[in-house]
């Protein structure tokens, strides 16, 4: 059972190889800690994470990635505007470092609640500025560079295949060109080094041979991705808004500075959105984690409803959604928890599941599978073995969660209060409606509140 990647680099289904059999280097875009991460971010690391637990699934030993960006993102992807950490500085009264800090702490703490594999290595753009500019070095000694009143920028003119990855046409980019763009000679063209504004003081900036300054936000990753895992890696993954900008830059850089683009396969995250369009950081308004788990809900519910949209699928994000996330999950937790220990796994239920999650990890029909396994008349013991070795993929941690901790999901409170106040006012008419709702979510035994 090969596994089968989209790439997007081909923009076609590719058998994955490993480049060193066995081995897997995958770079994932970390977090830009000016605020917390939403839940939009975190579908796209949690599409990672099962990215990364499929590969070893099938064997592979896999070196995790993970820059967090601390420096250097723009408030526009096209070099303007105002660095988002010194714009966070100003909205809250901390240091830059400060707020740093504290959302990168912030970050770490939502990526272990969703249950999210510690990458091989954590690494920050600021502590690695040294490798930014020796990177930039290159570039300039090989001639892709040119310099303007604000910084140092790469000239995307010198590839005559810039912007393959997101099929920018040459024609478009003319067409674009009608943009204002300053002093860069093309709209696509970007910063390498940003210097700091004269007459004032940045609270991050740094002396290079280009004068005072910051690194643009795309040489963080060309610089660390090849320091941890090479020029040319396996893996590169990030979410689709991505593709037009940060890849197509990294990719330039890559190929101008090692002659190859960094990685083998691009995989890229579809955005979570919600009713208005997405869900994005700058609107101030956002759904995170936290606010979640403010309203009582179980982070690993949220894992759960990303588990049930293919990655390559925007998901909606809604509260009926989630709560009948929550029910499934619920559903699955109490009856794994009531089955023994010691059964054997069974085989071909493991495989038809190993055959779905290879093919481009779709986790639906994964997640069919898995229910059609609890629901199977196999030995209780066979289902909970096989469970196991489906969670190791699934990462719900079925086998530590504890069934007193749990408060029944509200939706199923709110309908047994109901059904409960019909059964005291003698509407069974009613009573009955409520029991087949009940019913309809996977709810029996429900004048007890008991799960299936
Ligand atoms: P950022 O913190 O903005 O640098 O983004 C961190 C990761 O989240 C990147 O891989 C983005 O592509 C991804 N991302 C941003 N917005 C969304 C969204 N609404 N849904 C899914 N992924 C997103
Ligand atoms: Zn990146």
């Amino acid at each position: 059972m090969t596994l089968a990647l989209y790439d997007t680099w081909t923009r076609s289904l590719r058998p994955f190889h490993a480049l060193v059999p066995g081995q897997v280097g995958l770079y994932c875009c970390g977090p830009t800690v000016y605020d917390h991460a939403h839940l939009g971010n975190l579908r796209t690391f949690i599409f990672e994470d099962l990215l990364r637990r499929v590969l070893q699934a099938n064997g592979h030993t896999v070196r995790h990635v993970v820059n967090i960006t601390d420096v250097g993102h723009l408030t526009s992807d096209a070099d303007e505007g105002e660095d988002k950490m010194e714009k966070g500085s100003r909205r809250t009264g901390e240091s830059a470092w400060a707020i740093a800090e504290r959302f990168t702490a912030a970050f770490l703490q939502d990526w272990r609640r969703l249950h999210l594999l510690e990458p091989t290595l954590w690494c920050r753009a600021t502590e690695h500025i040294g490798e930014q500019i020796d990177f930039i070095r290159t570039l300039e000694a090989k001639g892709f560079t040119y310099r303007t009143a604000d910084g140092l920028y790469f000239d995307t003119a010198r590839q005559d295949h810039y912007g393959h990855l997101a099929r920018l046409q040459a024609e478009g980019l003319r067409a674009g060109a009608r943009v204002a763009t300053g002093e860069k000679r093309r709209p696509t063209d970007f910063a390498l080094w940003k210097f700091s504004p004269p007459g004032s003081t940045r609270q991050m900036e740094w002396d290079s041979p280009w004068g005072l300054g910051f690194p643009g936000w795309h040489i963080e990753c060309s610089a660390m991705s090849a320091k941890y895992l090479g020029p040319w890696f396996d893996i590169h993954c990030g979410g689709e808004d991505h593709i037009g900008v940060h890849h197509s830059n990294e990719i330039a850089q890559g190929e101008a500075c090692h002659g190859t683009r960094p990685a083998n396969f691009w995989l890229h995250g579809h955005f979570l959105t919600l009713e208005h369009g997405k869900m994005s950081k700058s609107d101030g308004d956002f759904l995170r984690l936290q606010s979640l788990i403010d309203r009582g809900v179980d982070p690993l519910v949220y894992r759960y409803l990303c588990l049930t949209t293919h990655y390559r699928s925007s998901l909606r994000f809604s509260d009926a959604a989630l709560s009948a996330a929550g029910i499934a999950l619920g559903r699955l937790r109490s009856a794994y928890a009531r089955w023994p220990l010691g059964g054997r796994v069974n085989v071909q239920y493991l495989e038809r599941f190993t055959a779905e999650v290879n093919q481009d990890l779709n986790l639906p029909k994964a997640l069919a599978v898995v229910w059609e396994l609890v629901k199977s008349e196999l030995p209780t013991a066979e289902r909970r073995a096989t469970l196991d070795q489906m969670d190791l993929v699934l990462g719900l941690d079925l086998a530590h969660w504890q069934a007193s901790e749990q408060p029944l999901p509200t939706a199923i409170t709110a309908l047994l209060a109901q059904r409960q106040q019909a059964r005291r006012a003698r509407n069974w008419a009613l009573a009955d409606q409520l029991r087949e709702q009940l019913s309809d979510l996977g709810w029996t035994g429900q004048d007890e509140g008991a799960p299936l």
